[in-house]
């Protein structure tokens, strides 16, 4: 059962298809997916759920929160264990990274519930006070993707809920299943039924009909350009407020004053996290030709000792891709680049033992590829960095902003200067300096030009999920009386 409607876990009546560990090619059983009718009861719950959840006071939401925290913290191993089954990510990651990191979150954003600030001030001449109220919006509509569900679940759900709204989570239909466990623990923790509910259903039924939904007020989505711009249009129905965060194609750039042992590493993580399904890995390193040799050997040489191995081995630096097809995907791109570009290393598949039966593909590295390339410009998706030189520093600048895309960014330099100008130039929500990806709960997370916008984590995201509200009281008693009095004769 993958739905969880009004506190109630229940079969979705939209079919089924298989779950599959992407890691083996072995099915994990099968997910019945959330009809549109299912979407239509988990918004009915949230509206009911509504009234109560809003008028809790801050301290109560704060408490169940900081309790479903500690009923997580009890379901860590399960966590980690259903996210590497699905994800076909390795275990370590999901331990270090996917699963203290959305705890952390649910403790970050149950703190924040206590802490919506309004503001008050005197104004007009003194004879009136006004006051701001931060209130929430209502039942919010949210989908994510399948790179980090129990991440996207967290990022999606905190601010939502703590603000005092209700929310119906899509995740999708390949990775349902730690969204769900996510979503129980604040039922288990007094949450009134309906507050956090899951539609497990596909992308085109059931997510843009969450979308369109007449009663969802909000809508908060995380996935590509190309839905992401779908979800804009189908916001129009009812003016929706709505929360984009969309694809990357994060630049990092190695200037030659650079501790080049530690862009050389950085880079490996950046781009290597998550087999490289992370909307922000470094994927265009663009290197100062001075330095570019020397990059190109360090990164081609860690890429090959780096650990592809079964998911659940401790050993294992780097699992599978997401699935067979979209590994073709990856795969197709490194093959059409061999016409116009050179690949260093990797660009296969491996074929020993088990990895075989598994989404595996090898960390790649491609150089001398044109800045207007396919393998430039498009999202990849996948373990493959591409390597640009530049000659200066305007040239780096310009390289690192051609891109559709302004999610994240890195500058890697000693020079105090270089690193204020690129933070000040990149266009982008993020832009790291002398590393690449620490995302934490206190700082926001989201995207310039065609990365989308809105923030998620952080009080910027909390704020977004609340609507200003403007109070005003005359505080004399008769401060206009007169001019109400003689305005209209
Ligand atoms: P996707 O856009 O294909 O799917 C994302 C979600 O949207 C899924 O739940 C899917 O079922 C749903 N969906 C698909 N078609 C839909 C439709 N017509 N209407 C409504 N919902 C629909 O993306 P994906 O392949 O799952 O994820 C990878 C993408 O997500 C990449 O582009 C990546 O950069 C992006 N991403 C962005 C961030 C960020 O914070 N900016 C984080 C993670 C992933």
């Amino acid at each position: 059962m993958y739905q969880l409607i009004k506190g109630q876990e229940r079969r979705g009546s939209g079919g089924e298809q298989p779950l599959v560990d992407p890691s083996t090619g072995e099915e994990l059983g099968t997910v019945d997916l959330a009809s549109t009718e299912d979407v239509d009861a988990a918004v009915a719950a949230a509206g009911e759920a509504y009234s109560e959840w809003s008028r809790l006071p801050h301290v109560e939401r704060a408490t169940i929160m900081h309790k479903a925290a500690d009923i997580l913290d009890g379901q860590f191993e399960e966590l980690a264990q259903a996210e590497t089954a699905e994800c076909g990510k390795a275990i370590r990651l999901c331990r270090e990274f996917d699963v203290p990191g959305s705890i952390d979150n649910v403790r970050f954003f149950a703190g924040a519930a206590r802490h919506l600030t309004g503001m008050a001030s005197a104004e007009y001449s003194g004879e009136h006070t006004s006051t701001i109220r931060r209130e929430p919006i209502g039942v919010v509509g949210s989908i994510a993707p399948w790179n980090y569900p129990l991440q996207m679940a967290a990022w999606k759900v905190l601010p939502a809920i703590a603000a005092g709204n209700t929310i119906v989570l899509k995740p999708s239909e390949l990775t349902p299943t730690t969204s769900l466990i996510f979503a129980k623990a604040f039922h288990e923790a007094g949450a009134p039924a309906g507050t956090v509910n899951v539609v497990a259903g596909n992308g085109p039924d059931a997510g843009a009909h969450l979308m369109r939904h007449e009663d969802v007020s909000m809508v908060s989505f995380t996935g590509s350009t190309r839905v992401g711009r779908t979800v804009l249009e189908a916001a129009a129905t009812n003016a929706k407020r709505v929360h984009l965060e969309l694809g990357g194609k994060a630049p990092f750039v190695v200037f030659d004053d650079a501790d080049l042992e530690a862009a050389i590493h950085g880079a490996v993580a950046g781009s290597l996290i998550n087999v490289g399904q992370d909307c922000t890995a470094a994927t265009r390193a663009i290197v100062h030709r001075s330095v570019l040799e020397d990059f190109v050997a360090g990164v081609a040489d860690l890429f090959g000792r780096v650990v592809i191995g079964p998911t659940r081995d401790e050993a294992t630096d780097m699992g599978s891709l997401i699935s067979f097809d979209h590994r073709d995907k990856v795969a197709g791109m490194v093959e059409r680049a061999r016409g116009y570009a050179t690949v260093v290393c990797g660009g296969e598949a491996p074929q020993s033992g088990d990895l075989a039966n598994g989404a595996y593909y090898r960390p790649t590295l491609v150089t001398d590829a044109a800045p207007d390339s396919e393998i430039v410009r498009d999202e990849i998706f996948g373990p493959v960095l591409v390597v640009l030189p530049f000659d200066d520093d305007d040239e780096a600048i310009r390289l690192a902003n051609d891109t559709p895309y302004g999610l994240a960014a890195s500058a890697w330099t000693t020079d105090l200067g270089r690193a204020g100008r690129a933070s000040r130039e990149i266009q982008a929500g993020c832009v790291w300096i002398n590393d690449h990806i620490p995302i934490i709960s206190e700082m926001p997370h989201g995207g310039y030009k065609q990365s989308g916008f809105g923030k998620d984590m952080s009080h910027y995201s909390f704020e977004e999920y609340t609507q200003v509200k403007h109070v005003m009281t005359d505080i004399t008693g008769a401060a206009r009386k007169e001019w109400h009095r003689t305005i209209f004769t």
